[in-house]
């Protein structure tokens, strides 16, 4: 297991106030602290290399963000670049393009790059909701080239990752399942929203009521996520950690602990183990309660770090998890015609 981590990352300003703040990097620097104290390994990340991000954004896109060097620049009304976001942005893409490459030589299974800037909103002619390029898209890419035939993507961000569904829309070989609040920012994610042409059934959204809590998450995991995963059987398994979905998170209304963020990375890693060779790479996305990031962090950290895996678990409910048998029966609806669920 490796951590992929740059203090730069803290360099990439945002407006005072911002929910996506340089805040998040000092956190997340402090969590990279105690897994080096512990003894875990971390390296720097390479900076993404423009073939890599050409995969995945267009090469006008590229100069028009490459172009914001040395720049303050809104580019919609969420996201703005500062003087050094162009280059801070290729260390968080080359973060995720390292984790999957490590995970893919052999010597490491897991991996998990701490990035900021976020990336699962970014499309590939547009940046928005605080995304520049598409990580966790840029190495799924790259798990492609290197000649993985199934990759999947998890994103359990509250917010539903149109950026990455939109890149793979027809793709078959890459699954995106999202779980999210819905509806909410950016307004896609829709369960009716399966893929197109040959990727139709690739993509899987599951969208939930604001207030859903740990039991809600495990019922669609146990039902709906872990099923599809063992029958899509990839070769890679890339998770968009996001944390916003946090009871106390500003910019969201779910309920889901620290610990059942720490559940949910221990099933994907079981899940993982069981058809992918343990190959499971993590990329930070949002996550804007301060307090509440570090401690998902930490609990995705203890899932994913230990040589072996941990049982999940998931905190004690004995709430019925109504509004995931809610998503899950939507989803059983339109998607039991391409998965057994
Ligand atoms: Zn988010």
């Amino acid at each position: 297991m490796i951590v992929i981590w740059s203090p730069r990352s803290e360099e990439h300003q945002t407006p005072p106030g911002h929910p996506e703040s340089p805040a998040r990097a000092k956190v997340m620097g402090e969590v990279v602290e105690v897994w080096k104290r512990r003894g875990g390994e971390v390296r720097a990340p390479s900076v993404a290399a423009l073939t890599q991000l050409a995969r995945v954004h267009s090469l006008e896109y590229l100069d028009s963000i490459i172009g914001t060097a040395g720049r303050s620049v809104a580019l919609d009304p969420d996201t703005y670049t500062s003087p050094e976001t162009a280059e801070i942005a290729l260390l968080a893409a080359g973060a995720a393009i390292d984790a999957v490459n490590y995970v893919l030589e052999g010597e490491r299974r897991r991996a998990f790059a701490f990035v900021r800037p976020p990336g699962h909103h970014a499309e590939r002619h547009r940046a928005m909701g605080f995304c520049f390029y598409n990580n966790v898209a840029a190495a799924a890419a790259e798990a492609r080239a290197q000649g993985v035939e199934r990759v999947a993507i998890i994103d359990y961000d509250v917010h539903h990752g149109n950026g990455t569904q939109y890149l793979f829309d027809d793709d078959p070989t890459v699954l995106y399942i999202s779980l999210h609040q819905f509806p909410a920012y950016p307004g896609t994610g829709a369960v009716d929203e399966v893929g197109t042409g040959p990727g139709t059934g690739s993509t899987v959204n599951l969208p939930l009521e604001p207030g859903a809590a740990d039991e809600d998450y495990r019922l669609l995991f146990s039902e709906i996520v872990l099923p599809i995963l063992r029958q899509f059987d990839p070769g890679v398994l890339l998770v968009s950690a996001g944390f916003d979905a946090h009871a106390h998170d500003p910019l969201a209304d779910m309920r889901v602990s620290s610990e059942g963020f720490g559940a949910m990375t221990a099933e994907l890693r079981l899940v993982a183990e069981e058809c992918a060779d343990g190959r499971v790479a993590l990329v930070t996305e949002g996550g804007y309660n301060l307090h509440a990031l570090g401690e998902s962090l930490t609990a995705a950290l203890e899932a994913i770090g230990p040589e072996r895996a941990p049982e999940p678990r998931w905190p004690r409910s004995s709430a019925t998890p109504a509004r995931g048998q809610r998503t899950a029966a939507a989803a059983r609806a339109v998607l039991a015609q391409f998965w057994q669920i």
